[in-house]
């Protein structure tokens, strides 16, 4: 039992994965070693074989490339539906932030004491929340669309 090996064929130039054999690594891949020949027929059938093999890669590609778009847009819906209700809490955050800054102990710059947004914001989680989140959306850790 031998491992398969990967080689660039010399017949059709592609990839291929071929039977690891003693001794010199086969160099043909073995689609290849059915239209090996220099006679007229086996040259028809090499140009025609060959596209064949070019069309199933280009389709596999095509194919492959495909699900990487399909699992990238499923992934950026899914980052921009969590980080989209984020963004919100956190612009409503700051500004409430930015509009009762504190100056004291219970007192904020627009002189009320015992502000309901005040009390919100004097909670330290929400204070570390709002830091947390500040340097997510500022430190490059959201993909861009
Ligand atoms: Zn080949
Ligand atoms: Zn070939």
């Amino acid at each position: 039992m031998h491992d398969m090996i990967q080689i660039r064929c010399r017949c059709c130039e592609l990839p291929q994965r071929v039977r690891d054999q003693p001794g010199e690594p086969a160099k043909i891949c073995s689609a290849c070693l059915e239209h090996c020949g220099a006679d007229e027929v086996s040259v028809r059938r090499r140009a025609e074989s060959h596209l064949e093999m070019a069309l199933e890669r280009l389709e596999a590609a095509r194919r492959a490339a495909d699900d990487v778009y399909r699992d990238r847009d499923r992934y950026k819906e899914k980052v921009h539906a969590a980080y989209g209700g984020r963004e919100i809490a956190i612009r409503k955050l700051r500004a409430l932030a930015e509009n009762h800054e504190q100056m004291g102990k219970g007192v904020c710059s627009c002189r009320t004491r015992g502000r309901a947004s005040m009390a919100i914001l004097d909670q330290s989680w929400v204070r570390s929340m709002i830091q947390r989140l500040a340097s997510a959306f500022h430190g490059g850790g959201v993909p861009q669309t």
